[in-house]
């Protein structure tokens, strides 16, 4: 392995040596794709880095010592790691060999010291990203011999942040085996750039996207501005549709210090097309060539430079929904004989073989593709739910379980159809549209799978729009975070512990009673670290535990539970974690532990609060573990009862950061209809009038004091009432993961009206 390698050098089969960035940019090179030229400091030259220079061993002294779960030694120790790295010299055989790349890179490129990014470059495909933790730097128009020579000196430092090393720590990975590599890579001024997509980002359909801005990418991914959006025919090469986008700000280097600046766009350039027919069929060509290469769909930056086109990152596409079914070739389309309804609660339409589960114990019948059919799903089925192509129940509404899990996993979903599981025979293919609610006869190859109007947003258009308003994700899976920050959501409006607590299968109170509090708090910082992790630093709102009495029989050490007529009206929420404060404590420990660890993006929520005394009760409770409601933790309340949106200013009087409307809960509770009750689902709506007005005050009253307001029920996936609420002046809408680009659309639309109209009154005055 040679100390550095020029990207003709690599390929993808390269990552140990030049980490997953330089191996890509090396075969996208090698393919004859046009990337700025550039060359890798390969992972052995880390290594040997800190070898020869002896500081190998000082490292792992210091992390061989540290305790990762206290914060401040955790800091401190990263702080040393990186002091070491960044003072230690270069070795004089190393330095020569980057300072010679570096000066025939310039000479390639025809520019004495010209201008470079220097990328850190993380070479363990096999570790989870999380292991690197956000912690590699890139360092953009970088020049001279020296500033070089510092910052791949900072970029080596990158692989000891403290989240990494808790990270790796963790999870037992050994930090002596962690390398990295850094790329260098001439830094294109770029007139023009953006992203293209080689296939509907979302659909998967034959249909480039491209997006582009003036100036440098950094506009267009960072989401600055909102880009020019194209779409044109794969096959054809025919522009289907170019949307002009008003482009009030470019950023390009700044030619004095080197920097990146953002000016605005010149006013003849703002709403002018930023590529002309003949760029736009360049970059189609370069798309189709990428995609063939990798044979996989990609997401690529590309610049233009005088003319020239370049590809600055080549990805695979990771955002294309599920395509539902096994064999869609070998099927014949059947005549639509509709079996059943239900209540549409997750999009999308999946066929296979009905599975009817009966009890918990049958669950080992559902393989992969099969339609879980149930009276309605519990915390136990999820994993039997993952592997299923759709699910239909008997019972639920479009709030109850089986639904909200659905939509999380991104699998097609019926809730509410009465009979399915006495109907639909075991073993027969039936096809379901979690659309409209129906059951089908026999498979169905459905041309418009994902042509109803939610799916059909790309993710990239949620990135690309600034809005006031926040919008977040709701979130119930901790495995599914991931795919929920995907969508640039502005953080979690809404996570829901009961999952995580629920699946170990184990009721909390028996932990507590069995002198286990540890071990439960060990897995509520697991789990919640997960999607800590995945939207850091943006916040997450952790609502604490919130199950009826009827999901927590089935655990071990459940047996106790209280049999209730109405549990919905019943011991669940706030009431509950108060008289078992136990729990409650438990999370709030969790909370503090993770708080310790640098997650001070969490915030606290209380669900089902009626009376302010819960919320100073709770707020004692959680000084009482050491946590600080609102002065080091957001603190916050559902409002989800009448009587709690009644009085709003007394909850505010006693002191809070923001409230969070459950429109499950309140609109069940406003109207006297069970949320779960299929029977009266028909009534069930959060549009009536009596729900908006509740509604009202509470944002009306929060504005006056201050306070934010948010939404995280499923009225916050629905665009009108969205668009009601951005009206009203609510702070943020947390919304499903898989309505998060078209609120956010609603949103943008909502404030440029309000704006437009402010601007009018304001000129009529
Ligand atoms: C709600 O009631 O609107 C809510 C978001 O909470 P859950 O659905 O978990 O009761
Ligand atoms: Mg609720």
């Amino acid at each position: 392995m040679k100390p550095v390698e020029f990207f003709e050098e690599l390929n993808k089969e390269d990552v140990d040596i030049a980490g997953g960035k330089g191996a890509n940019l090396g075969e996208l090179t090698q393919a004859g794709i046009p990337v700025p030229p550039g060359f890798v400091i390969t992972s052995r030259t880390y290594d040997q880095f800190m070898k020869e220079t002896g500081i190998f061993d000082e490292v792992m002294d210091i992390l061989d010592s540290l305790d990762v779960n206290n914060n401040q030694e955790l800091q401190q120790a990263a702080r040393n790691i990186k002091n070491i790295i960044n003072e230690t010299g270069i070795p004089d055989h190393i330095e020569t060999i980057i300072i010679e790349a570096y000066n025939a890179l310039c000479h390639r490129i025809g520019r004495e010291d010209a201008y470079v990014a220097v990328r850190s470059s993380a070479t363990a495909e096999d570790l989870p990203e999380a292991s690197f933790a956000g912690q590699q730097d890139t360092y953009l128009n970088v020049r001279g011999e020296d500033d070089l020579l510092k910052y791949v000196r900072k970029c080596w430092a990158s692989l000891f942040g403290a989240r990494a090393i808790f990270y790796r720590e963790e999870n037992n990975f050994d930090h002596s085996k962690v390398y990295i590599a850094v790329v260098i890579q001439e830094m294109v001024e770029a007139e023009k750039a953006g992203v293209m997509f080689t296939v509907h980002p979302s659909t998967g359909e034959e249909k480039i996207l491209i997006e582009a801005a003036w100036g440098l990418g950094e506009a267009v991914v960072s989401g600055t501005v909102t880009p020019d959006t194209i779409w044109v025919d794969k096959d054809t090469g025919e522009i289907i549709d170019y949307q002009v986008s008003e482009k009030n700000i470019l950023f390009q280097r700044n030619p004095e210090a080197g920097n990146t600046v953002k000016i605005p766009v010149p006013e003849d350039l703002k709403n002018k097309k930023v590529l002309s027919s003949l760029e736009i069929a360049e970059l189609t060509q370069l798309g189709k060539r990428i995609q063939e290469h990798y044979d996989f769909p990609q997401d690529t930056e590309w610049a233009i430079e005088e003319g020239k086109v370049y590809m600055l990152q080549s990805r695979p596409v990771t955002t294309l929904g599920k395509i539902s079914g096994e064999d869609e070739a070998e099927q014949e389309e059947v005549e639509r004989i509709i079996i059943t309804k239900g209540l549409g609660a997750s999009p999308g339409m999946a066929s296979g073989q009905v599975k009817i589960i009966k009890d918990t114990d049958e669950l080992d019948k559902i393989q992969k593709g099969n339609i879980l059919v149930t009276v309605m799903t519990t915390p136990d089925m999820v994993p039997a739910m993952k592997r299923a192509n759709g699910i239909i129940t008997d019972e639920g509404g479009v709030t109850c379980h089986a639904a909200i899990v659905s939509r999380e996993l991104g699998i097609p979903c019926v809730v509410g159809t009465g009979d399915a599981t006495k109907i639909l025979k075991e073993n027969t293919v039936v096809t379901l549209d979690g659309n409209k609610g129906l059951i089908y006869q026999g498979k169905i190859i459905e041309e418009s799978d994902h042509k109803d109007e939610d799916k059909d947003k790309p993710t990239i258009v949620q990135q690309s729009i600034l809005t006031v308003t926040e919008v977040k994700v709701n979130v119930s899976m901790p495995e599914a975070a991931k795919k929920a920050s995907e969508t640039g959501a502005d953080g979690v409006g809404l996570l829901r512990t009961e999952h995580m607590m629920l699946t170990t299968g184990v009721h909390p109170k028996k932990f507590i009673i069995e002198g286990n509090e540890d071990e439960l708090i060990k897995v509520l910082v697991e789990n919640i670290l997960k999607v800590a992790d995945a939207f850091y630093p943006k916040p997450v709102w952790y609502r604490t535990l919130d199950a009826p009495t009827d999901e927590f029989k089935s655990l071990k050490g459940g047996e106790g539970e209280p049999y209730e007529h109405n549990p919905m009206l019943g011991w669940r929420g706030i009431r509950r974690e108060l008289d078992e404060p136990e729990i409650l404590k438990a999370e709030f420990k969790a909370i503090k532990k993770l708080h310790e660890q640098g997650y001070t993006n969490i915030g606290i929520m209380l669900p089902l609060v009626q009376h302010p005394d819960e919320l100073r009760q709770a707020k004692k409770i959680a000084r009482e573990v050491g946590l600080k409601p609102q002065k080091n933790i957001e603190f916050g309340v559902m409002v989800e009862t009448p009587a709690a949106a009644m009085i709003i200013e007394d909850f505010i009087a006693e002191g809070l950061d923001f409230v969070s409307f459950g429109t499950n809960d309140l609109t069940q509770y406003t109207l006297a209809i069970d949320r779960n009750n299929e029977n009266v689902a028909d009534l069930y709506t959060e549009k009536h009038p009596a729900v908006l007005k509740l509604i009202e005050r509470v944002i009306k009253e929060c504005n006056k004091a201050g306070v934010k307001t948010s939404i995280c029920g499923q009225a916050g996936s629905m665009p009108s009432i969205v668009e009601k609420l951005v009206e009203l002046g609510i702070t943020s809408v947390s919304a499903n993961t898989d309505a998060v680009a078209t609120v956010r659309e609603v949103v943008a639309r909502v404030e440029k009206k309000l704006l437009l109209k402010a601007a009018r009154k304001i000129m009529q005055e």
